[in-house]
């Protein structure tokens, strides 16, 4: 996940109460105690789950020892669904479920040395926090209600969902809330993400990815001069395009991040393609953005296609192009006055703990997009090197995490008494 944006948020008093009333309850304190005494375990868990590769694509041996966990916990119905996430279920006594969801895959090719190691507080390897924390949280969570027998009113849906990491593009997560059980069945979702307890990502950014191709006969670059060169059609597109104007709020953006073409010095190339990535807080501005690059892709085929040869001749219409979608994550943000936010605002406030709302690309993009309640949470502890071979996790206050993750999800779901 990325952050930008950020706001400081504090508590409201009917909630700080309720979380209050919970976090003296002798069920919370024997969880809390729970997380206390487990710590060793839940390293060890941790470290299992970051050794086995989970690549894009890839994740079908992380989801089934997931599955097997979930069952050890007794947890219900567990199973993986036709995306490849796995579900496990604990049961409230009515209304709509609490989903907690960590995303299984690594930005990690498949092959990638894994050499997960521990040495004292702090594990090494890639994926070991983003997201080996998250699913950590997860076993933590689970295994704290179970242990503790906590009622809750509102069901609980544990998530471990496939492709969050780049071109995953949110599979998992889409395919859960395409699901009509799911998409009408889950009316919170709490996402957990990385390290760390001082964030709570309420606003989705958006983006939308394509690969743009321009293809042109190619030839020569002495006999066939005048044929349409696809390198300088493309030029003349990013130049059109990059001087789209973009508002400061909604904050919009772009990116050309990779250009391709050609094959030698003296050939006039088959074809050239660019990976553009557009950004915004706003669905409207990424369309617009959309329609700005459209529009400079045209225009520079079009005066490509007509244009007077150097040397005379007729060479309309040798040159297309076509744009292909890569990636397209949606916008959405939560209205200030969400219970969810009121919840982790008031557990924040409780622990002592500060936290700032920010705007990332995270899981909860799709239910946020939708209209749903959905924050996303680190895993507590702290972490560093996310997407490199020299990523790491302290476990110091990964207790913190793990308490503010259980005393929201307990806020949101109402006593079971
Ligand atoms: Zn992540």
């Amino acid at each position: 996940m990325a952050l930008t944006s950020q706001a400081t948020v504090s508590g409201s008093y009917p909630m700080q109460q309720a979380v209050a009333r919970l976090a003296a309850s002798a069920e919370v304190r024997a969880a809390f105690e729970w997380f206390n005494r487990n710590e060793p375990r839940l390293a060890s868990l941790q470290m299992e789950v970051a050794a086995i590769d989970a690549p894009p694509f890839g994740e079908s041996a992380r989801a089934a020892w997931l599955a097997e966990r979930f069952r050890e916990l007794g947890l219900r119905d567990v199973e993986i669904d036709e995306a490849g996430n796995v579900l496990g279920q604990h049961p409230g006594t009515a209304g709509p479920f609490i989903s907690l969801s960590a995303h299984l895959d690594t930005v990690f090719p498949a092959g990638t040395p894994l050499n997960i190691r521990q040495q004292g507080s702090r594990l090494y390897g890639p994926g070991v926090s983003d997201n080996g924390a998250g699913i950590a949280a997860l076993l933590g969570i689970a295994g704290a209600i179970e242990a503790a027998k906590i009622p809750h009113a509102l069901p609980f849906l544990f998530l471990g969902n496939v492709g969050e990491e780049g071109e995953g593009d949110l599979r998992g997560m889409r395919h859960v809330f395409s699901t009509p059980r799911w998409r009408e069945g889950i009316g919170y979702s709490v996402v957990v993400d990385g390290a760390g307890s001082d964030t709570v990502v309420a606003q989705a950014l958006g983006s939308r990815r394509f690969e743009v191709i321009v293809r042109g006969p190619g030839g020569h670059s002495w006999s066939d001069f005048g044929v349409p060169n696809p390198i300088i059609v493309l030029a003349r597109a990013i130049e059109h395009f990059s001087q789209t104007p973009l508002p400061l709020s909604p904050k919009t953006t772009f990116n050309i991040g990779v250009v391709r073409g050609g094959t030698s010095v003296n050939s006039i190339p088959e074809s050239a393609s660019m990976r553009v990535d557009l950004r915004s807080t706003s669905m409207i501005e990424i369309d617009h953005l959309e329609w700005a690059l459209r529009n400079a892709l045209d225009r520079a085929i079009d005066w490509e296609n007509h244009a007077a040869p150097p040397h005379g001749g007729q060479r309309q219409n040798l040159v297309q192009s076509e744009m292909v979608g890569i990636g397209n994550r949606p916008a959405g943000e939560l209205n200030p006055d969400a219970r969810i936010l009121r919840a982790i605002r008031a557990v924040d406030a409780h622990l002592n703990n500060t936290a700032q709302v920010q705007r990332a690309s995270t899981d909860a993009n799709i239910p946020l997009s939708q209209g749903r309640e959905a924050i996303a949470l680190g895993a507590g502890g702290s972490g560093g090197g996310a997407h490199t071979l020299q990523e790491w996790f302290d476990c110091n206050g990964r207790e913190l995490g793990l308490k503010r993750i259980l005393l929201t999800m307990l806020a949101l779901a109402g006593s079971g008494e």
